[in-house]
């Protein structure tokens, strides 16, 4: 398993939509913090991949941005490092055992297995700062899952109805909110997930598009796709396609 970087090397990588700022070639130039750089070489990540070298550099500018590439390209780390790297640098840690969290960043996707590996990967780039991922999916204890985010979450990561579940609740608020990540956005509509999406973008208290920094992530471009993106993200969305696009 891993990146095998032979066949990205020459990978046709396509940015539209105005000013995209210069893509990255190493994870120096992306300046990141130093508990963040060695828990990247911890990680046994020596280069950016693709979707990294284009999509870190957008993210950190604060653009809003719909991103397609293959599965097993790296899209994780694409948006999670510069995510981590702005929560870091700003030195927010999550208030412990309040009565409600407001996390900065939510990450949805539609699998618990899907959900947990994202966590996973954010725990060890968070490992060491004041930065506390949490996971939330169907299928752990209502009560447990509630007693983990209160104690402390600035990163949530779930599955969609879990999130709406608990932002139901008025366990999440979403005053703080500066990042809002869909990740497999077309996994999520072929699993019927789109009234969840919706839901979760309309939700009260969430911050227009204006307010919010909005990331989506896909394996392929269908028209729903597209949609989506013009609802979801701002006018000037940066619109990134590495490989051949479906
Ligand atoms: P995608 O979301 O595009 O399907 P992932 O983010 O799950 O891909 O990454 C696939 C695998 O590659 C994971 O095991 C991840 O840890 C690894 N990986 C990601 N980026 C790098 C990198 N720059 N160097 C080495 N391995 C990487
Ligand atoms: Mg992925």
């Amino acid at each position: 398993t891993g990146i095998n970087f032979d066949k990205y090397d020459d990978i046709l990588v396509d940015v539209s939509g105005s000013n995209p700022p210069p893509a990255i070639m190493t994870f120096v130039e992306a300046s990141l913090c130093e508990s963040l750089s060695k828990n990247i070489s911890k990680s046994g990540y020596v280069k950016p991949t693709p979707v990294q070298k284009y999509g870190i550099p957008i993210i950190m500018a604060g653009r809003d941005l719909m991103a397609c590439a293959q599965t097993g390209s790296g899209k994780t780390a694409a948006f999670l490092l510069p995510i981590l790297q702005t929560l870091m640098r700003d030195g927010v840690a999550a208030s412990q055992f309040s009565e409600q969290q407001e996390p900065e960043a939510i990450i949805v996707a539609p699998t618990r297995e899907l959900i947990n590996q994202i966590y996973l990967e954010a725990r060890k780039f968070a490992y060491g700062t004041c930065v506390r991922p949490v996971v939330v999916y169907g299928g752990i204890s209502t009560g447990y899952t509630i007693r983990e985010v209160l104690k402390g979450c600035n990163v949530l990561c779930g599955t969609p109805g879990r999130l709406l579940d608990i932002i139901g609740r008025g366990k999440v608020g979403l005053s703080k909110l500066r990042y809002l990540v869909l990740d497999e956005a077309d996994r999520m509509l072929d699993m019927g997930f789109e009234p969840d999406m919706r839901r979760l973008v309309g939700s009260p208290g969430m911050p227009p598009k204006e307010e919010r920094q909005t990331l989506m992530f896909s394996a392929t471009y269908p028209e729903e796709i597209q949609r989506l993106a013009a609802d979801f993200l701002k006018v000037d969305y940066l619109f990134l396609a590495v490989g051949v696009v479906g």
